[in-house]
């Protein structure tokens, strides 16, 4: 989240602000859809609430996630 400068016109002068960029919605790595279960804002938030707790949890979505998670055991196992 980057902190982006706004100058505001206030009544006698120029003010300089800082204003928060709103955060975009998590998406997926590989097909870019939404992710579940993952808030915009996740300052303040405890690392449980911040992500999904699997394996490429908050990174990929269920669907690729297996998919490659099968894709890990297939090439481990033969
Ligand atoms: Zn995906």
């Amino acid at each position: 989240m980057a902190k982006r400068k706004v100058k505001v016109r206030v009544a006698t002068r120029t003010v300089t602000r800082i204003v928060r960029k709103t955060p975009k919605i998590a998406r997926c790595a590989i097909c870019g859809r939404p992710l579940h279960g993952i808030p915009r804002n996740v300052r303040k938030l405890s690392k449980s609430e911040k992500r999904v707790s699997r394996k490429y949890g908050g990174y990929l979505c269920s669907k690729c996630a297996r998919e490659l998670i099968k894709k890990e055991i297939y090439e481990k196992f033969g």
